[in-house]
């Protein structure tokens, strides 16, 4: 069998991936957009294209998605309009899905991408805005289909990538650059578990060297970055044992079944658009003026590959710790603030990047709601800068913090953790564990020097972890080698 890795074909991958934004309101009515209200409780005559209603364009989907495309290096469009997409779905009572067509307002972009051997650049078509249509359930009722139109009318981007892609490796990293743009431009959660980022996947293969595209399939139902990734390397292997057996691959539209790890075939009824698009009447093109772009471009946050730079160059981080700390805004954000407060940019990070993420992952929570504020994040961290604490205490007082609010130092007192850099309070202790330990003391003074650390460590034991390492080490070896 053939496989991608070591065969004469190469595939060729296009994302289409839809963001619903974060916006308060619908993109054509003024109807709140938020998630979890009753069923058709926030539908107005406007959702369903009532005769006799006009919708009326919300601003802050032209804001966002004009952020969207000056993040990607877009040209952007100084009139665009609105298409109407015609079809007939019980999920959409209008009958038509308001989009662009042929001219979206954001086009010509670009997408850096990273992987662990190589970096790339992925062209961007077009982003343009849409509505989206609203919720068949089928799992609810036996014997009905059930519609809930809440979501009918929430604003969309969809970015459409060149076919550019040529692995599921590189779909995967650039699926993890939308959603870290998106959530840095806070103008949507990236959240594709949960539906606010879906993608459909383009997939086709080529003889290696070959210019033309081959005939291509259409992936959809996929809920997240790694099935995106399995269902892309899925179709390309079927593909490429299809075209070896002398079959020709076939464009329809397959959904991911992600029980079974495999493709199916939609009925091909389902497939046949024909979405008759025509200019929307009831909209005025979009014009976004010189004055409206500058104010946008102002109000960008620094983004996340500027941020990174940012941290190795400004910061003096390791490029693994930068990654990390800016792959969410938030928990840039969190640190920087913590630095606000402390300025220790090393020490700062240390916590954030073993003990704090250690913390969201295990609760699986997010930065935002983590509960120690940025302000006794620095204290604490400042006692271990201080000598008043030693490293393993400072953990101590670390976890004690998730569920204590009072001060560090107060927790630490309490936790009997001060650690005692007096040398009279260590003194002692260090004569008796020399005094208890000769065989270990003889075979440091032959030559064995790697046994500093026991005594340190039986030293640190019976102060109860209130010794400070570094005046014990120093101590001891004065002792021993005297
Ligand atoms: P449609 O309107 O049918 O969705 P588009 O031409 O807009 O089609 O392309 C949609 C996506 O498919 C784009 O991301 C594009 O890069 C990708 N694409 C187009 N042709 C191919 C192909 N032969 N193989 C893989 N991807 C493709
Ligand atoms: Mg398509």
């Amino acid at each position: 069998m053939s496989t991608i890795a070591n065969s004469k074909y190469e595939a060729v991958i296009g994302l289409e991936v839809h963001a619903q934004l974060l916006t308060e309101s619908k993109a054509f009515a003024p109807v709140s957009t938020q998630y979890g209200g009753a069923p058709n409780s926030q539908v107005t005559p406007l959702c369903l294209g009532h005769p006799g209603t006009l919708p009326v364009l919300n601003e802050n989907l032209v804001r966002y998605i004009i952020r969207m495309g000056l993040a990607t290096d877009c040209k952007i469009a100084e009139k665009s309009i609105f298409a109407r997409k015609n079809y007939f779905y019980p999920d959409l009572p209008k009958g038509y899905q308001i989009s662009q067509f042929e001219t979206p307002i954001c086009y010509d972009g670009e997408i850096h991408i990273e992987l662990e051997e190589y970096d790339k650049i992925i062209g961007l078509t077009r982003i343009h805005m849409e509505e989206d249509a609203g919720k068949s359930i089928h799992d609810q009722d036996p014997y009905h289909t059930l519609v809930d139109l809440n979501r009918a009318g929430t604003p969309l981007i969809e970015i459409v990538s060149e076919p550019d892609l040529r692995t599921p490796q590189e779909a995967y990293a650039y699926l993890t650059k939308i959603k870290q743009i998106v959530q840095y431009l806070e103008i949507c959660d990236g959240n594709m578990e949960e539906g606010s980022l879906r993608c459909d996947a383009n997939v086709s293969i080529r003889p290696r060297g070959q210019e033309e595209l081959g005939t291509r399939t259409e992936l959809k139902n996929m809920n997240s970055f790694r099935n995106v990734e399995r269902a892309i390397a899925f179709e390309i292997q079927r593909q490429i044992d299809l075209v070896e057996a002398g079959g020709e691959v076939v464009q329809k539209t397959l959904l991911w079944d992600s029980n079974k790890n495999e493709t199916r075939q939609m009925r091909t009824k389902e497939e046949a658009h024909d979405y008759r698009y025509f200019p929307e009447p009831d909209i005025p093109p979009v014009v976004v003026t010189d004055e409206m772009l500058s104010e946008i471009k102002a109000e960008l946050p620094e983004l996340p590959d500027v941020r990174l730079q940012r941290f190795m160059e400004e910061l003096e981080l390791s490029e693994e710790d930068a990654i990390v700390l800016t792959e969410n805004r938030y928990l840039a954000d969190y640190y920087e603030n913590t630095l606000e407060k402390l300025d220790e940019p090393k020490a700062v990070a240390n916590i954030i990047l073993s003990e704090v993420l250690r913390v969201l992952n295990d609760r699986s929570i997010s930065i935002r709601e983590f509960t120690i504020s940025v302000e006794r994040l620095a204290e604490l961290v400042s006692l271990k800068l201080e000598d008043k604490v030693n490293s393993s205490a400072m953990q101590e007082i670390f976890n004690e913090m998730l569920s204590d609010e009072r001060p560090p130092e107060e927790l630490a007192e309490e936790m009997n953790l001060i650690q005692v850099s007096d040398s009279g309070f260590v003194e002692p202790i260090i004569a008796d564990v020399i005094e208890n330990n000769p065989d270990e003391v003889e075979k440091y003074r032959g030559g064995k020097k790697a046994l500093i650390g026991f005594f340190i460590g039986q030293v640190m034991k019976q102060s109860k972890g209130k010794a400070n390492p570094k005046q014990v080490r120093e101590l001891v070896t004065k002792k021993l080698e005297a």
